[in-house]
């Protein structure tokens, strides 16, 4: 059983599939590892600790050669499998959507390809989910860009100069990525609000010790899975008047709203944007795909006339490689290991298991997911990042696309609708309704995996700690 780690060929990909600590483990399986020379290299993670974990390095060739599993963080082109064994496994971010002609060329080169962003989101299956664990990152990297370009302290100083006041952050979505940002701009000292269209993250977002902002004419949103609907004028026009006056006296704020399948949908405008006093920061999470924000440009970072600065990352998991490799790594090697017989040391797939159902895309020379209509292609795309993307689309094909729905049970994407959510300013004003604390917090859990390709993620990057959990 012969598992094949590559370098990412995809531009600006800094992430890599599998760590020296998930190596080991692989190796404990029975499995003898083979990672491409540098594959971890972005990420901290030396060949020299690969060879002490018990891999082989070597070239592209050697290493995918009669691979039985292939381990990625993109798709990778599948004229770049072609010696790995019949009906080899590649597990990764297959970014499915827009991209089903590249997913029936995996097909055709005879591998199973498996999409980690449909794993379901059941409790068998969290310490798989990719959406989460790098989501997660996303959100706290988020508060770190904008401290960073934020020329102001975060938390209250009391000094003997006088006292500073602490900055105020507005967080729109409070999901995985959203609750790690309120987490972390809470940290930091931060007064925190957040806002979203289900009412249960109400709770959530009391719990990290922020405050709840919801208009009275949208009562809940909730959509299939734990995921939100799409929101009708009405409800857009009030979340609008809601967020307009909201934003005029905020610091900094931080979108993360994402609805499964559609383009981000459009919760800031130009107008608010310059409401905003000079040294404002906006950081927008959705800018791969479109952004929150009109005047978001995806993987740049602008400063507008009035002074604000909007920071359109791309790839944001990417800008912690290592953080985001050691995770995503770990969500990898859980899900192999449901693939092995123990005892054996031998591959032993259950095709009937729902995790395998659910993600497995093509199987002996042909496409079987249900949500993959080839027929489909073009109209599955989605709206375009406003700006020139900053990479080109790299051996993966990933481009600007939609986040993939994580659940087997979404449609594909229907056709981009143009300014599906644009705000609409002048709607009545809603009322501000704080909901009360409730229960425990749900750990900021955390998603997102099948990225845009990105632009090569700048800053330091952290020297890889290894082992911890
Ligand atoms: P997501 O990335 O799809 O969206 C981010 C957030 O944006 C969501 O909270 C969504 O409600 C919000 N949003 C959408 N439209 C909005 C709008 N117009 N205005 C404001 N906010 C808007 O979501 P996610 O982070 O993947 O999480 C979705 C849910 O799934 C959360 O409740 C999360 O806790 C849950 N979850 C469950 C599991 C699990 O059970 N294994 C794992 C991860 C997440």
């Amino acid at each position: 059983m012969k598992i094949a780690v590559l370098r990412e060929r995809a531009e600006g990909e800094s992430r890599v599939a599998a760590t020296p600590e998930t190596v080991a483990k692989l190796i404990a399986l029975g499995a003898s590892v083979a990672v491409e020379a540098g594959a971890g290299a972005l990420a901290r993670f030396p060949d020299a600790d690969y060879a002490a974990a018990g891999a082989t390095l070597g070239a592209a060739a050697a290493t995918i050669k009669g691979a039985d599993i292939v381990l990625t963080v993109r798709r990778p082109a599948a004229a770049a499998l072609s010696t790995a064994a019949a009906g080899a496994l590649v597990i990764g971010a297959m970014d499915p959507y827009g991209n089903e002609r590249d997913i029936a060329a995996l097909a055709k080169a005879g591998v199973t390809a498996v999409a980690m962003e449909f794993m379901p989101r059941i409790t068998r299956a969290q310490v798989m989910d990719i959406l989460s664990s790098q989501a997660n990152l996303a959100g706290y990297q988020a508060v770190i860009d904008a401290a960073g370009a934020f020329e102001r302290a975060m938390p209250m100083m009391m000094t003997a100069a006088g006292t500073v006041r602490p900055a105020k952050v507005f967080v729109m979505g409070a999901g995985v990525a959203g609750l790690q940002a309120i987490a972390t701009a809470r940290r930091l000292g931060a007064v925190v609000t957040a806002t979203d269209v289900r009412a249960a993250a109400g709770e959530q977002v009391e719990s990290l010790g922020a405050k709840f902002i919801m208009t009275d004419a949208l009562k809940d949103a909730s959509g299939t899975g734990g995921y939100a609907r799409e929101l009708t004028k009405d409800e857009q026009a009030a979340q609008a008047a809601l967020v307009a006056g909201h934003i005029a006296k905020q610091d900094i704020v931080i979108t993360t709203a994402l609805i499964p399948g559609r383009p981000a949908p459009k919760l800031v405008t130009k107008a608010m944007v310059e409401s905003m006093a000079p040294g404002s920061v906006i950081v927008d999470l959705a800018a791969e795909r479109g952004g929150n924000v009109e005047v978001t440009e995806p993987g740049k970072v602008a400063t507008t006339a009035g002074g604000v600065t909007v920071i359109g990352h791309l790839n944001v998991a990417g800008r912690l490689a290592t953080s985001a490799s050691q995770l995503y790594a770990r969500n990898l090697l859980s899900f192999v290991e449901t693939l092995i017989d123990k005892k054996e040391k031998a591959l032993a797939i259950n095709w009937d298991d729902e995790l395998v159902k659910a993600t497995v895309l093509t199987r002996a020379g042909a496409v079987v997911h249900p949500n993959i209509k080839l027929d489909a292609a073009p109209a599955a795309k989605m709206e375009k990042p406003v700006a020139k993307a900053p990479a080109k689309a790299g051996a993966s094909g990933a481009k600007a696309a939609p986040k993939a729905p994580p659940a087997a049970d979404f449609a594909p994407a229907k056709p981009a609708k143009k300014a599906a959510a644009r705000s609409v300013v002048s709607a009545a004003p809603a009322k501000t309704v704080s909901k009360p604390a409730a229960a425990k917090a749900p750990a900021a859990k955390a998603a997102a995996g099948s990225k845009a390709a990105a632009k090569k993620p700048a800053t330091k990057k952290p020297a890889a700690s290894k082992g911890e959990k």
